[in-house]
């Protein structure tokens, strides 16, 4: 199957009432992981790289990755993603890679770090829509700032998005998607006590989602961190602290409201590093890369599948007829 715009697989799960995770790859394993999670679920998939995947996988073989994904699952259909564009050149960049849906972080500078002000960010987002559009690419574009900091991203300031100024950024950039930030941060220390709706401001969504109906909203930093996948790693000789995540509910809830891209890139993380902490420490003998990989991909596929059940895409892959890009194209001229 082609890899389908994200704005296709967005539309659906809003007609469908679900959502979709959005999964970070940095190599082969991951986007194998994925890719059976997807088959296992009958599941349409979004699969995102940060700037930072790019530069550790190299693009080619990102590319090739891919193009293998979707030759060997024909049945699924799946967008690929680039997580926070620092730029309209980064984004520009995916695209011309062969990328069907793009991030421009625009409240954020090009540094990826110094909050930027919201001339800036409808000025950069509105250049990537612009050239995505015209290409059949859809674009999400993020408002307020995320605490945490992941793969170099974040200022680790928190600002709650403005549900006004959602209204004024989407009609003036022309997003597919916008990313709210609503309390929750990137990593895997997102709270240090279980998140109440002072920590979590929830009803934010359903503000934002009844004043914008018709823009599908992205939760980011949204990982759970399960305690058991926080203890496989203790257990064998890791050391990480305690700490809380997005409860389930709580992005159900948002899925109630207009969520439709949920971004879950730390659960996976630590289900791979689990696996392999478990397989060196319990036969330290072991040398081949494969006897603790495989472990891995496995505990990661059992994540994403997971997810997949609980966002409600599971069982939605057979209903969607992919749009090639150009046609895509069309609609959006
Ligand atoms: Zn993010």
């Amino acid at each position: 199957m082609p890899l389908i715009a994200l704005r296709q697989l967005l539309d659906s799960a809003a007609a469908g009432g679900y959502g979709v995770g959005a999964f970070n790859v940095n190599n082969m394993e991951q986007i194998q992981a994925i890719m059976e999670a997807a088959r296992e679920t009958q599941s349409p998939v979004i699969v995102q790289a940060s700037r930072g995947a790019r530069t550790y996988t190299n693009d080619r073989f990102l590319f090739h990755l891919m193009a293998a994904a979707a030759e060997l699952y024909p049945e699924i259909p799946v967008v690929l993603h680039q997580d926070h564009g620092n730029s309209p050149e980064t984004c520009i960049s995916a695209i011309e890679l062969g990328f069907t849906s793009v991030m421009m972080d625009g409240s954020l500078l090009e540094d990826g770090k110094t909050p930027a002000d919201f001339e800036h960010n409808v000025r950069v987002t509105r250049e990537v829509v612009d050239y995505a559009h015209a290409r059949g690419v859809s674009v999400e574009g993020e408002l307020g700032t995320l605490g945490g900091i992941e793969d170099g991203v974040g200022s680790g300031e928190v600002h709650l998005t403005d549900p006004d100024q959602a209204v004024e950024f989407v009609a003036r950039t022309g997003i597919d998607a916008l990313a709210v930030a609503i309390g929750t941060s990137h990593g895997a220390y997102k709270f240090s006590r279980p998140p109440d709706g002072e920590v979590l401001s929830m009803n934010l969504i359903e503000e934002i989602h009844s004043r914008l109906p018709d823009t599908h909203l992205v939760m980011h930093g949204s990982s759970s961190v399960p305690k058991d996948l926080v203890d496989a790693i203790n257990e064998y000789g890791g050391e990480m602290q305690p700490t809380w995540g997005v409860p389930i509910e709580e992005i159900q809830q948002g899925i109630r409201h207009g969520v439709r891209k949920i971004n879950v890139d730390t659960d996976l993380r630590l289900a791979m590093t689990g696996a392999i902490r478990k397989v060196l420490t319990e036969t330290p003998d072991e040398f081949d890369p494969r006897s603790y990989l495989k472990p891995a991909r496995e505990a990661m596929q059992g994540v994403v599948a997971e997810r997949m059940r609980q966002f409600g895409q599971a069982w939605h892959a057979p209903e969607l007829e992919p749009k090639p890009l150009r046609e895509m194209q069309a609609l959006y001229a």
